[in-house]
């Protein structure tokens, strides 16, 4: 085992993680991401594993994401409250850690609020490269939040959608994201109702944030052929397709027993087959298999894409040499002995200071 006498922790702030990504290029970025998750995907049965813990309460949920294998444990730290713009916050806020599982060192302490929405779309988009039709080239995004910028961009450099057709009931998040991405060779196109940014769609991406069962898809809209990314719904009451989108469809989850939790999946039967994506990518289970066939990836977010995620901050960071290393853990010259940080705290307060605060013993006596 290799001795560790000053064990320190990397940090990459959020700031840190933007000059990552404005240095490598958000395209390589999103390409780089795919690759770790789909690598770590790969490994499936390597990794320790288990549902989130979510603590609820009215207004939202905070949970914890954690994943190991033999070597590196990893946990993401996030919330889900979709009332925070009301008071200046982002709806997702998240950090995380990477630690040495033979020590348990942590190795790695990194923002995730802007990772997550880089993994998530590059997430998405390794889904979809397996189960959308490779003609595809024109998406519906329904809710155009804080995620919404990453989706698109995700499918227009990794899958080649050339065409967005954009709803959001706020049309103020719908016109922020034309602005942001009028430079790319994306058309945009804001269209006055759900219905009308679906019709036509080879691929749906819906990530809305509403604490509510809400059935952003419903049968009727649905295409033959169509692919369906459902991001938002990944919360128990927190949902964006009527269960008749996913009775009409094959439905591919991360984790399943999270997902018939959390996913729009909690509605249907615990019965009701779904296939874990993993076993698609590595061949073990079909993905597509016609062109008329409806897919649906019913994505809630699953710790391994933050332990890619956070390996990929990592590597990267490394190469460009951001970030600065803390002391969250004491360097301690003998480690049985703690004591020694406060130590000279104690010897500098003579015994007749430290006392001087004492109730005497008498009045203890007396007052019992
Ligand atoms: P956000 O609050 O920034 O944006 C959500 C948008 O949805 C808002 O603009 C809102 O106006 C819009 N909206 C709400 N109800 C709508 C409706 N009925 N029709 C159309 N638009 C509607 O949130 P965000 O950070 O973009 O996150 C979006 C969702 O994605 C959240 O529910 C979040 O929990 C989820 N999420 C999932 C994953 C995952 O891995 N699956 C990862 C990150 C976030």
């Amino acid at each position: 085992m290799k001795t560790h006498a000053l064990a320190q922790t990397q940090f990459l702030s959020a700031q840190d993680v933007a000059t990552l990504v404005a240095k490598m290029g958000l395209a390589a970025a999103l390409d780089r991401m795919a690759d770790y998750i789909y690598a770590d995907f790969l490994r499936w049965t390597d990794f320790d594993k288990c549902a989130r813990v979510a603590s609820h309460s009215a207004e939202g949920v905070i949970e914890l994401m954690p994943v190991a294998d033999a070597k590196t444990y990893a946990f993401k730290y996030v919330n889900g409250h979709p009332k925070n713009h009301l008071v200046g916050l982002p709806t997702v806020m998240a950090f995380g850690v990477l630690a040495d599982v033979d020590t348990g060192v942590p190795e790695l302490l990194s923002e995730l609020t802007l990772t997550t929405a880089l993994r998530t779309a590059a997430m998405s988009a390794v889904a979809a490269r397996t189960l959308a039709r490779p003609s595809s080239k024109r998406m519906a995004l329904i809710g155009n939040g804080a995620q919404s910028e990453f989706q698109a961009l995700a499918f227009h450099y990794l899958l080649g959608i050339e065409e967005i057709r954009l709803f959001d009931t706020d049309r103020a998040a719908t016109d922020k994201l034309i602005a942001n991405l009028q430079h790319t060779t994306l058309r945009l196109i804001p269209c006055a109702s759900i219905a009308e940014a679906v019709r036509g769609a080879d691929i749906v991406t819906t990530v809305t944030a509403d604490k509510t069962n809400a059935a952003i898809l419903t049968p009727e809209l649905i295409e033959p052929g169509m692919h369906i990314n459902g991001v938002g719904g990944d919360c128990p009451g927190k949902t964006e397709l009527h269960p008749g989108v996913l009775l009409g469809a094959s439905v591919f989850v991360e984790y399943e027993p999270q997902t018939r939790i959390e996913g729009d999946l909690q509605h249907l039967p615990a019965d009701f087959a779904v296939t874990e994506l993993w076993q698609v990518l590595r061949g073990k289970a079909p993905g597509r298999t016609t062109e008329s066939q409806v897919t649906v990836f019913d994505s809630v977010g699953f710790a391994l894409e933050d332990y890619s995620a956070l390996r990929f901050v990592r590597d990267v960071a490394k190469e460009l040499g951001l970030g600065q290393l803390l002391s969250l853990i004491p360097a301690l010259p003998n480690p049985k002995d703690l004591f020694s940080l406060v130590r000279p705290a104690l010897s500098a307060a003579s015994p007749r200071q430290a006392n001087a605060d004492a109730v005497p013993l008498e009045e203890l006596v007396h007052a019992a």
